[in-house]
């Protein structure tokens, strides 16, 4: 899968090839100020694709739910500043042609992995999409379920490990390393590793991302927060600025090792 982006050279980014795509940026975008600062260190730091949430699939209906298209214009805005792409959920089919104004890639989140009329709509179009792991999902339903968004003719699908629902309650969500290379033996699909989501800690991400390398992962979906403390949504699982760039060299030895 290649994405468009003014930060490397030839301007795209090629997700499934030899190097170790960084997408990277806040849970959630909740200011300008906010998605500056995170996009200006991780670009710093080698991410390429930014990530953030405008339409943010809440647990809880009182929780921050984004800034709808403000967060998408944040976003974009940000991408001709730093030159990087863009990965944002898309959350139902009437919103798709709206996001996809705005977006590189297409996220469809754990919630929705089962949406079919989002998947189809989402195939109509010929936008990256990356599919994360329905969090009580087989790996046949993942996999059928990109099935919707091929058949529509959209080639460009990156499935995406974001951990699985356990009987476990120390960590939100057990992330399945496990899956990496079995999708690589299942599919020719892409894939991605989510440690942020797939832990719900900051402190697993590290180890997390490291054990998703030497898995074979193609790319790594890492929630940033300048302040993760004061995060509106998600921020024990973000890590600092400081951390991103604690772990970036981290990740290049183990890349480089395998
Ligand atoms: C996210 O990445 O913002 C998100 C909500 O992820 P998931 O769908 O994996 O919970």
């Amino acid at each position: 899968v290649e994405v468009p982006s003014a930060c490397v050279e030839g301007g795209v980014v090629r997700i499934g090839g030899s190097d170790i795509v960084m997408m990277a940026g806040p849970c959630t975008v909740e200011t300008e100020k906010q998605l500056m600062t995170t996009a200006a260190a991780v670009r710093k730091e080698g991410a390429v694709i930014l990530r953030g949430g405008a339409f943010k699939p809440s647990t809880s209906p009182y929780g921050f739910r984004g800034l709808g298209e403000e967060g998408l214009k944040l976003l974009a805005k940000a991408r001709d500043e730093f030159g990087m792409a863009i990965i944002t959920e898309v959350m139902t089919p009437t919103d798709v042609a709206m996001v996809c104004e705005y977006a590189d890639i297409l996220q469809i989140g754990t919630r929705n992995m089962q949406n079919y009329m989002l998947l189809d709509e989402v195939g109509r179009t010929r936008k990256p999409v990356v599919l994360k792991r329905g969090m009580s999902s087989t790996f046949e339903e993942w996999l059928l379920a990109a099935e919707y968004v091929l058949s529509q003719g959209n080639r460009n699908v990156i499935l995406c490990e974001r951990g699985i629902r356990t009987f476990e309650k120390t960590t939100r969500n057990t992330m399945d390393i496990s899956a990496i290379p079995l999708i690589k033996r299942l599919s020719h699909l892409p894939i991605i590793s989510d440690p942020s989501q797939g832990t719900g800690r900051r402190d697993l991400v590290g180890p997390m991302s490291l054990a998703s390398i030497a898995a074979g992962t193609d790319g790594l979906l890492i929630e940033v927060h300048p302040n993760p403390d004061e995060a509106l949504k998600d921020g024990a699982q973000s890590v600092t600025i400081e951390q991103f760039h604690d772990l970036m060299p981290q990740v290049h030895a183990v890349a480089a090792a395998i």
